[in-house]
């Protein structure tokens, strides 16, 4: 059995960046301005200062990732209090939080919102109709996991 969830039309987007990938992010959401004008934007700490600096628009900001900020980010997916995942996470460097990253992307798909990791992915999200639309999100029923009996 699914349910489902509503994605509005004004997209919940939460952004997240690894240190070497953050110029990456402002350089993509700058080139992005446009479409992110219409949707609200969440960030960790230091992503979102950044954001908030280069675009000139406010930007929620949670905790820096490695002190808690991936782990907020991921409970307001599972709250459904985010749309959208733009996460750049770092190929090339370990990161102290690694538990956190995977949690975080393990999130996005528990709860089947759109997410990217890269700018290619995430131009091709940007420019979907969806994102100016209402959509029904197909989410698996999990009543029958949380009744289980042990
Ligand atoms: P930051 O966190 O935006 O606070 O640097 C990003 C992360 O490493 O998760």
């Amino acid at each position: 059995m699914t349910t489902s969830r509503i994605l509005g039309a004004r997209k919940r987007i939460a952004l997240v960046a690894h240190d070497h990938k953050k110029k990456d992010l402002i350089e993509w959401a700058d080139f992005n301005k446009t479409v992110l004008a219409r949707h609200e934007l969440i960030a960790t700490g230091t992503t979102g200062k950044l954001l908030e600096e280069s675009l000139d628009r406010p930007v929620k900001q949670v905790l820096s990732g490695p002190l808690g900020g991936d782990q907020q980010i991921g409970a307001m997916i599972a709250k459904g209090e985010i749309d959208v995942l733009i996460f750049f996470w770092d190929p090339m460097e370990a990161q102290p939080h690694d538990p956190d990253v995977k949690a975080l992307l393990r999130l996005a798909v528990v709860w089947n919102i759109p997410a990217a990791s890269n700018r290619t992915s995430s131009d091709f999200l940007m420019t979907s109709p969806l994102m100016h639309e209402v959509y029904e999100a197909v989410i698996p029923d999990y009543s029958s996991y949380i009744k289980r009996k042990l």
